[in-house]
């Protein structure tokens, strides 16, 4: 099967062109001139099927690298299953998500990695990949890295927050980090002190302060700020290179760009949530309603200047891509399991399938470039976490990943609309001056006239290779 993607606009991490773009079967083969000529033989002759991409723009797909797809979490589990949640990041124009394994204390990381791939396989919509959560580091965990390595899964995540489910102790995080330096693995941190936050959950609660707006106000930016910093020290300490998770707070911003500015191999990731919603107007909300914004890091303070800086950060760098951290819940028998006590309020927004359209309006509004767009959303992620050249980029060689994402379109986010399995929308009432049109994995056309052509288990597990980011 030969397409042939003509007269629309190429867009890459690296420049802006007019091209067209011929695939052949599930691989990008040549991207040439506008008028579909290769060598004086014209190519749209010469194919199945040719999209006419004119006025549009022509992208890789999204990579999404921070997905939770039906997760465990405080007795319940994320509402979108590896099924429904890939189907959703699909309308939306991401055709990769990297989703974690879940290795609680005292489980066997292997075997919980092997469940993993019980849950997803055959189920995808689009390519999936795995980082590992080691939630304690046992001997065991560390031989299970190099073993995790050699399958493709060359990331690891630890947490400084959540004690008794997830959290690691200082001492384990270096034992892991001092594995990750030898194996070129990298290190994921969700960096927010967590004793100090369990003190002052405790304390808000015996005080009566249990809405979820005290979700926020019980997770500060010192907390975040403090475990960015001792994490990247931890890392400076061992030479394992150091991706903090969602960052939130322009202070935990200024400890990476620091560790940057000296060369450091630190990098950071923030959400579309920190970009645009906040502690005062969404997680303030009156009632139970904030509830729907309960996620960690917590959204922060407008009046603070947070979600400014991460437009900011994203400019210059000091942050380098955008994921969502797509954890949903419904608010119906999930969510209202913390009516009465915030603290247990399942953590987590659903976002997969929105993150292209949330970061193209930031296109729009004069926040970043067209190309950072790309950058930020597919090439970055793709080089940070070992898949470029197959994936992130429109180039000979690479997978046929392609959105066709149309500049005078519009998309209306609604509960109504989304595909996510989700009874409520984190993002109701958001307009976006634009739509993703088409949408290819490796060829196929899985999106088109809004409608989903593909089916489940057309994704196929990445076996990525170690991070190509690294200074
Ligand atoms: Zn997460």
């Amino acid at each position: 099967m030969k397409t042939l993607i003509k007269n629309g606009t190429v867009v890459n991490a690296t420049g802006v062109a007019a091209a067209d773009v011929l695939i052949d079967g599930e691989t990008i083969v040549a991207v040439t001139a506008p008028g579909s000529h290769l060598l004086g033989f014209n190519l749209e002759q010469n194919v199945d099927r040719v999209i006419d991409a004119h006025g549009k723009y022509v992208i890789p797909g999204g990579i999404d690298a921070h997905t939770h797809m039906e997760m465990p979490f405080g007795g319940t589990q994320a509402s979108d299953t590896f099924e429904t949640g890939t189907r959703a990041a699909a309308w939306g124009g991401t055709t990769s998500i990297v989703d974690f394994v879940v290795q609680y204390a005292g489980e066997n990381v292997l075997d919980q990695y092997a469940k993993w791939h019980e849950k997803a396989a055959g189920n995808c919509a689009i390519d999936y990949g795995f980082h590992q959560i080691l939630s304690d580091v046992q001997d065991s965990s560390l031989t299970a890295m190099d073993e995790l390595v050699r399958e493709g899964v060359s990331s690891f995540k630890l947490f400084m927050a959540y004690k008794g489910v997830f959290l690691s102790d200082d001492g384990q995080i270096v034992k892991a980090m001092q594995r990750s330096a030898e194996n070129g693995s990298m290190m994921m941190m969700h960096a927010e002190n967590g004793s100090v936050i369990d003190l002052l959950v405790q304390q808000s609660i015996a005080r009566g302060d249990t809405a979820p707006y005290f979700h926020g106000i019980t997770r500060p930016w010192q907390a975040e700020a403090e475990a960015t910093h001792r994490a990247i020290m931890l890392a400076d300490l061992t030479g394992a290179p150091l991706y903090i998770v969602h960052v939130s707070a322009k202070q935990a911003v200024e400890h990476i760009a620091a560790a940057r500015d000296r060369g450091k191999n630190v990098f950071g990731e923030t959400c579309p949530q920190y970009l645009y919603l906040s502690l005062e107007e969404q997680l303030g909300a009156p009632g139970f309603e904030g509830a729907k914004w309960v996620c960690s890091t917590p959204l922060r303070a407008r009046a603070e200047g947070h979600q400014d800086h991460m437009w900011q950060s994203l400019r210059t760098n000091d942050l380098q891509m955008v994921s969502t951290d797509h954890c949903p819940f419904c608010m119906k028998g999930q969510k209202e399991l913390g009516i009465g006590d915030f603290s247990k309020i399942p953590n987590g927004i659903g976002s997969v399938e929105h993150r292209m359209d949330l970061l193209y309006q930031g296109v729009v509004d004069g926040q970043i470039s067209l190309s950072r767009w790309v950058e930020v959303c597919s090439t970055t992620p793709a080089r940070m976490f070992g898949m470029y050249g197959k994936k992130g980029v429109i180039q000979p060689g690479a997978d046929a990943d392609v959105v066709i994402y149309d500049p005078n379109g519009h998309t209306s986010i609604s509960v109504d609309t989304h595909h996510m399995n989700m009874d409520y929308s984190a993002w109701e009432g958001f307009e976006i001056d634009g739509h993703v049109d088409t949408v290819l994995s490796r060829g196929r056309v899985i999106i088109d006239d809004n409608q989903y052509h593909g089916s489940k288990g057309d994704g196929e597990f990445i076996k990525r290779g170690l991070s190509q980011y690294l200074i």
